[in-house]
């Protein structure tokens, strides 16, 4: 029987931080991917690290530490995963729109978030090629972007050089007790016998959470991303429409599109985003891609004559309160949960693998105000009251 300190269950983005910050704590790391390696949603997506999109709370205070993070510690790997400080820039089309973005950067501000109101006629300073007629803005520095394969990459490349070991292909098919505490999992390789186990299934994270008996509502909402040949245009920022904030947050399964726009460093344009929940469907819709490029082309005209070069999807892992999942299960001790990042995992990743392994190495509790709680992230949450 093979044993480790920790065995991670995924190899997505969070998965992948998870095992660096525990292999480079100096724990022995076993990472089991029952496919390819970020073969899941973290290439389903794109790479923003947002904080724009985010109303004040639990979450938004884990985006600005994770943001410190990514600009802190992994600040040295950043050019690995073509980390660009690129900033965002929200989009107001009428002067309602424009009104309530106004108000959400007041209540970020309150919150640390470095935000700028830009007046209508400011906005072309930001992107020369946006379409004229629009309200108001508003600038977020601290918005980036990185390639999310180069991220799972290279983060289990480290882990590995830590002493980490990475199996891709081994599907875990259920875990190994004594009493009601997990000591290890079974696998289509063998069985691994573990201290501890994170569940970083991602969207699956629920039919893991089954197989140790405990219930976890983590669900598919799937987007579409439509990416165009390169341009001789480049958009600078991540510039999106302010209606997306509501779409993030609405709970309505039926589709919801906003215009996302941004450049790649290789010149093509992503075009986003949509959100529906249709189950693991993995059809092609040309309702939802054409819709979302109808609405690229409204705030970038240029975009009318670009050629669109692909299109590709992912299911977000979705919780009923949008909330991640992070933190031990009293219900399974031994077992650990970091899933349910919805479409913010990427950005969320290195703090939530900072924060997972500070609790396991019992640091959670430290009374330092730059390190958030995770307590509004408890995996029991979701138990109704007897
Ligand atoms: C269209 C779209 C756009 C997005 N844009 C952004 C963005 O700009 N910024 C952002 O922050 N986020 C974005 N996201 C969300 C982000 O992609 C996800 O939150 C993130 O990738 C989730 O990572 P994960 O590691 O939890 O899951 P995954 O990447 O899905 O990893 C989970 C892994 O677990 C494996 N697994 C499952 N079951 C088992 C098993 N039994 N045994 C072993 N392995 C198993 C899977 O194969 C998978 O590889 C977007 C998502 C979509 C769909």
């Amino acid at each position: 029987m093979k044993s480790a300190d920790v065995v991670v269950i995924g190899a997505g983005v969070i998965g992948a931080a998870c095992a660096y910050f525990a292999a480079t704590a100096g724990l022995r790391v076993t990472v089991l991917e029952r496919d390819a390696i970020a073969s899941g949603t973290s290439s389903g997506g794109e790479g923003n690290i947002l904080v724009s999109d985010k109303e004040a709370g639990p979450e938004l205070d884990l985006a600005l530490y994770s943001q410190s993070v990514w600009r802190g510690e992994l600040a040295e790997h950043a050019r690995l995963w073509e980390f660009e400080s690129k900033g965002g820039l929200v989009v107001a089309a009428s002067n309602r729109s424009a009104r309530s973005l106004a108000l959400l950067a007041e209540r970020q501000r309150a919150s640390g978030i470095d935000v700028t109101d830009v007046a209508a006629s400011d906005l072309a300073e930001y992107e020369p090629h946006l379409a004229g007629d629009l309200a108001a803005g508003a600038y977020y520095p601290q918005d980036a972007q990185v390639q999310p394969m180069l991220v799972v990459a290279h983060l289990l490349r480290l882990a590995r050089l830590a002493g980490a070991e990475v199996h891709a292909g081994t599907q875990v098919i259920g875990f190994q007790r004594s009493g009601d505490a997990v000591t290890g999992v079974r696998t289509t390789g063998g069985t691994y016998q573990a201290g501890q186990v994170i569940n970083a299934a991602g969207t699956w994270a629920g039919e893991i959470a089954a197989l140790a008996g405990v219930h976890l509502p983590v669900l598919p909402r799937r987007g579409f991303v439509l990416v165009t040949q390169p341009l001789l245009q480049r958009v600078h920022h991540k510039v999106y429409a302010a209606e997306y904030v509501d779409n993030v947050a609405s709970s309505d399964a039926g589709l919801q599109t906003s215009p996302v726009v941004e450049s790649t460093q290789s010149g093509t344009v992503l075009i986003g985003s949509s959100r529906e929940r249709v189950g693991f469907d993995r059809s092609f819709s040309v309702e939802v891609v054409s819709g979302i490029a109808a609405q690229a082309v409204r705030l970038f005209p240029m975009l009318a004559s670009s050629k669109a070069m692909r299109s590709f999807l992912g299911f977000r892992p979705y919780c009923p309160d949008h909330l991640p999942v992070i933190g031990a299960d009293p219900r399974a001790p031994g077992l650990w949960h970091a899933c349910g990042h919805e479409g913010a995992g990427i950005g969320l990743a290195a703090g939530t693998g900072s924060l997972l392994v500070r609790s396991m190495l019992g640091d959670g509790a430290r009374a330092d105000a730059s390190v958030p709680s995770i307590a509004a992230f408890a995996p029991e949450r979701f138990e109704v009251a007897p």
